[in-house]
């Protein structure tokens, strides 16, 4: 499935990504059938400087919930191992944004860690 993000939706994360760093952003993505339109966050989720992500793992079932996004203060938007694990279990597509988290400081991949094209409506 062909993604494509609500550029609010993608401003907003850019905007937290911004308010929470040097610390990491996490939350979930929610989608109306292949547009993405808002994100989630779960209640208690603590960002830390390696934290966010692993906070993930405590998902709601909720099927409008299609992935993840979360920021890297290192501003390199490549996924590291244990994001690789996070994206293997929770949903389709996993957005990583990067300081300085301009609007087009991100990256996006599938389950299988494959990087793929979101259009931003
Ligand atoms: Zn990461």
């Amino acid at each position: 499935m062909n993604f494509r993000i609500k550029k609010d939706t993608l401003m907003l994360i850019m905007e937290s990504a911004r308010d929470t760093y040097p610390d990491e952003f996490a939350a979930f993505l929610r989608a109306d059938r292949s547009i993405i339109y808002e994100i989630v966050l779960l209640p208690g989720t603590v960002s830390g400087r390696r934290s966010a992500v692993y906070q993930l793992y405590m998902k709601p079932i909720d099927f409008s919930l299609v992935g993840t996004v979360h920021s890297h203060p290192s501003g390199i938007t490549l996924p590291s191992p244990e994001d690789l694990d996070l994206f293997s279990k929770t949903g389709s597509v996993h957005i990583i944004v990067g300081y300085p988290f301009r609007l087009k400081d991100f990256s996006a991949y599938d389950r299988n860690g494959k990087k793929i094209d979101i259009e931003i409506l």
